[in-house]
């Protein structure tokens, strides 16, 4: 006889089933959880065709949220454009895939060879939103909208 209770696991990217279930522990009654920062097949499809970004915080966003783990390639860029071993890290779940074409337009020198070293960046808060401030996801969903309606401006 089995009392154990499974949870579906979700990506943490995405927020949708991974695909995987997990056992429950003692008194955990959620029926979805997150274990970890492995992508879902469906958000490492969209990795695989550009430059995934992700924004980073110093501090957990939640008590006990893990930090990413270590070997992950770390991009972060000191003033001196070198890599450095860096602290902890945790993603907020802000994330988006960047065109590869885009990035020496868009970026400095030192972080699009890193870009296209590793195929992934993580920016911490305030350079994520410096790049990608809220306001222009909004107009690009606008334009979105507009283009769907077939609205012109
Ligand atoms: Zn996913």
């Amino acid at each position: 006889m089995s009392t154990e209770k499974w949870q579906t696991v979700l990506c943490f990217w995405c927020r949708e089933p991974r695909g995987d279930r997990s056992i429950a522990e003692p008194g955990d009654d959620r029926l979805e959880v997150i274990r970890d920062y492995r992508p879902c097949f469906h958000c490492m499809g969209l990795r695989s065709e550009g430059i995934f970004i992700a924004e980073v915080a110093s501090e957990p966003g939640s008590p006990g949220q893990p930090s990413l783990q270590e070997g992950t390639p770390n991009a972060n860029v000191t003033d001196a454009g070198t890599e450095v071993q860096s602290p902890p890290v945790y993603p907020t779940g802000n994330w988006l895939i960047f065109d590869p074409d885009g990035l020496r337009s868009v970026f400095p020198d030192e972080i699009a060879d890193i870009a296209e070293a590793q195929h992934q960046l993580l920016f911490h808060e305030e350079l994520y939103r410096l790049y990608f401030p809220p306001q222009l996801f909004q107009e690009v969903e606008a334009e979105r909208l507009a283009d769907e309606t077939g609205g012109v401006n």
